[in-house]
């Protein structure tokens, strides 16, 4: 067996920690080229003393001298490097095949890039850069001619539903009719809608059912989440949004789901464990063991589904209409979203204000066409400033 060697961008988080826990437990599969992480320099450096990749990354040279001082004291022989170009050359420069893309947020957009243009094995976690740049991503896969995988669970299960031939060829007489994303509908589901204005992070970063990054929690919670994936979805597999359906399934067993021109619709099952789709992207198109509890469909009571209430989820609403504009509207979402969670985590503001700032953005700037990654990166830039701008006016 060839083993493969594996850089993970963004190896402290959650989606990092749980590539990580499939790698180690097959050491005759699997080796760890390259390890980045944003500031959180001791668990890199257990990382790092675990693993021994040839290349570490972190994100400023006050981490780069802390994290060298501590490898140089265990004699770990790890180059380490610090800032957005050297995420670029933990893909290039380490010796990888295959790229677990799990930084969060428009920060992974260059190196994913990065990895799609030198033909890398994808694994693609990171929703955001697809969100912000689907078209010219999908492009730079194919220009480099390496394969692409969805960790994203739902992205994941689709991709197990739909025919092999599906993603190279998308044939209709494949007969595939519609994508059912399925949402677990997050922890204020039920809250009655006047209580939302008192929501504080921790109480949104509770999600029900999955443990995750608190950005991403915070997007189940006002499910711009599902918007983002809906997006994700588009540009993966090439269906035209209106056959991309959300459905609300509080279990969070059933991941997603393909219903085809015979009737029949394909799901796909397990426990909310991310240590699925990771397994499966590792060594695809071979199945190996995660280290995931089996599903015991008796001891589950029922599986429910139901449309998603647009009044209680606005972004959801905000995240369809960007979809629809395109061009650079999805990037304007993205952006604004980053920028208002970041204000809602850290800076107190009110969880309501979230989709009020997504909106005013979006309205702020004018929709063009998302043509190259610089002029993306410029919108983005800009966005975030109108997002921040906003937020003072709000709350000054
Ligand atoms: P997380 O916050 O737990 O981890 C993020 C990682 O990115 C950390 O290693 C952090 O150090 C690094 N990072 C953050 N900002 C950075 C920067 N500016 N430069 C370099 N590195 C930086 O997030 P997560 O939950 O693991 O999610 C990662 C990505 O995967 C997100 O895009 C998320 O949408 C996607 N995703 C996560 C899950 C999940 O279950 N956690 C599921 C589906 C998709
Ligand atoms: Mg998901």
């Amino acid at each position: 067996m060839t083993i493969k060697r594996v850089a993970i961008l963004g190896s402290t988080g959650s989606i990092g920690v749980n590539t990580l826990d499939v790698i180690r437990a097959h050491p005759d599969r699997f080796k760890v080229a390259a390890l980045t992480a944003g500031k959180q320099i001791d668990r890199l450096a257990q990382q790092c003393a675990e693993f021994k990749p040839a290349i570490a990354v972190v994100a400023d040279a006050d981490g780069a001298t802390r994290l060298m001082q501590i490898l140089l004291d265990q004699k770990i022989n790890t180059q380490v490097l610090y800032g957005p170009q050297a995420l670029v050359s933990a893909v290039t420069d380490s010796g990888c095949d295959t790229v677990m893309a799990a930084i969060v947020g428009a920060a992974g957009l260059v190196p994913t890039l990065a990895a799609a243009k030198a033909g890398k094995r994808v694994l693609l976690a990171n929703k955001e850069a697809l969100v912000m740049s689907g078209n010219l991503f999908m492009q730079a896969m194919k220009g480099g001619g390496g394969e692409l995988l969805p960790i994203d669970s739902e992205h994941n299960a689709i991709f197990q539903c739909l025919p092999p031939q599906f993603s190279k060829t998308p044939n209709p007489s494949l007969g595939v009719e519609e994508l059912w994303l399925t949402a677990s509908g997050g922890p204020f589901r039920n809250t009655p809608l006047e209580q939302l204005g008192d929501i504080t992070p921790d109480q949104a970063c509770a999600h029900p059912n999955w443990v995750m990054g608190r950005k991403i929690s915070v997007d189940s919670a006002t499910m711009m989440n599902k918007g983002l994936e809906v997006i994700e979805a588009f540009w993966l597999f090439g269906l035209p949004l209106e056959k991309i359906k959300v459905l609300i399934h509080p279990q969070s067993v059933v991941h997603s789901m393909v219903r085809y021109r015979d009737g029949s619709v394909i799901a796909q099952l397990g426990q909310p464990d991310m240590r699925t789709p990771i397994a499966y992207g590792l060594a695809w198109p071979e199945r190996i063991e995660a280290g995931v509890a089996q599903l015991n469909l008796t001891q589950l009571a029922a599986l429910s589904f139901s449309e998603p209430d647009l009044a209680r989820f606005p972004c959801l609403s905000l995240a369809f209409a960007a979809a629809k504009a395109g061009g650079t509207a999805p990037t304007v979402l993205n952006a604004a979203n980053e920028i208002a969670v970041a204000a809602f985590l850290n800076e107190g503001m009110p969880y309501l204000d979230i989709s009020s700032v997504v909106d005013k953005t979006l309205n702020a700037i004018p929709v063009s066409g998302a043509d190259s990654i610089e002029y993306i990166l410029d919108i983005d830039i800009q966005a975030r400033k109108v997002a921040r701008d906003c937020i003072k006016s709000i709350s000054p």
